[in-house]
């Protein structure tokens, strides 16, 4: 297939670099030139723009950071709607806001161009792999003309309901995955101060009900004090803050999306907002005056 790709960054990157594996003709874009480089050097065609991208492509897959993001990069000048093809698809694959999914959405629909929202889940581990989770909103047609690409990028794909319903599923992934780290930061930091080895603490805990992807991915991490993004905090707060709106909009109370999303402004107030998620810990340490890590011998 013919494909555009705009949005190179920490997951576009290797997600572009599966497709092009699965012998895709690719057409790529990133405001930043560097990224569209790298893709050249994979074998990607260089575009100039959204527009050029997705004149090339029979679908555009678009992986930037946030609702204003997409939409710039979509409906704006020289944007990706401006060449796409009627009865093209464009499918965004970013975590955004459902309501901005739906507008977005909408002004494709009046151009004749089918749209799905399509934001994953599995960090740049599973990017690399192609083994993300993938969470689908749109129709059942043209959700099956794009799962061949899917299962290049993916270990599975599901259909979830119409546009928006896509970025509702990650919205209720990016809650659990947030309240797990900071109940995981929680739990090793009582360890840790009670003088226990947080590492023999979470290979304890790990193969019990306690245990989760979450826990395997970020204790290591916590624990050998290694907060290099995967994903950012500052991205993380803008997935709560999109879920405490949708949550305000359906009068549902999130007290601990709340409380979590509290700690995520108080840490980018500190300059943490490019560090790893799992940093969530360390608002939890700082208030214990306690790191997460082997007890020194
Ligand atoms: P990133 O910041 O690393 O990459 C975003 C890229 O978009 C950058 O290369 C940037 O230059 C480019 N960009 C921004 N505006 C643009 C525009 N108008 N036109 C063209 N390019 C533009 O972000 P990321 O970590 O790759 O995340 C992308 C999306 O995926 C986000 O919505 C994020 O929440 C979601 N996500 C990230 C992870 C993760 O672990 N990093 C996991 C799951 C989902």
């Amino acid at each position: 297939m013919k494909i555009g790709f705009v949005g190179l960054g920490i997951m576009g990157k290797p997600m572009a670099r599966n497709l092009l594996k699965a012998g895709h003709d690719l057409f790529v874009y990133d405001i930043n030139p560097e990224s569209v480089s790298a893709l050249v050097g994979d074998g990607a065609k260089a575009c100039a723009s959204g527009k050029d991208a997705a004149a090339n492509g029979e679908v555009t897959i678009t992986m930037l950071p946030d609702g204003p993001d997409v939409e710039a990069a979509v409906l704006g000048a020289g944007g990706v709607l401006e060449g796409a093809a009627a009865r093209s698809v464009i499918v965004d694959m970013s975590s955004i806001s459902p309501i901005v999914a739906q507008k977005i959405g909408a002004a494709c629909a009046e151009q004749g161009v089918d749209f799905l929202d399509a934001p994953v889940s599995g960090g740049e581990p599973k990017a690399v792999d192609g083994t993300l989770a993938i969470m689908v909103g749109g129709k059942q047609e043209t959700f099956e003309t794009v799962v061949p690409l899917f299962k290049s990028l993916g270990s599975s794909a599901t259909l979830t309901g119409p546009v928006g319903a896509g970025n509702v599923t990650k919205l209720a992934n990016q809650i659990m995955v947030a309240c797990n780290i900071a109940a995981m930061g929680e739990a090793l930091v009582l360890a840790t101060k009670a003088g226990l080895d947080p590492d023999v603490v979470f290979q304890a805990v790990k193969g019990g009900l306690a245990g989760s992807t979450v826990l395997n991915a970020k204790a290591p991490m916590a624990i050998s004090r290694n907060f290099k993004p995967g994903f950012r905090i500052k991205l993380h707060q803008k997935d709560l803050r999109n879920a405490l709106l949708a949550a305000e909009s359906l009068k549902v109370s999130l007290p601990f999306t709340g409380m979590v999303q509290q700690i995520l402004i108080s840490l980018m107030n500190e300059g943490k907002g490019d560090l790893d998620h799992s940093a969530i810990v360390n608002f939890i340490e700082d208030m214990a005056g306690v790191e997460i890590k082997k007890p020194e011998v």
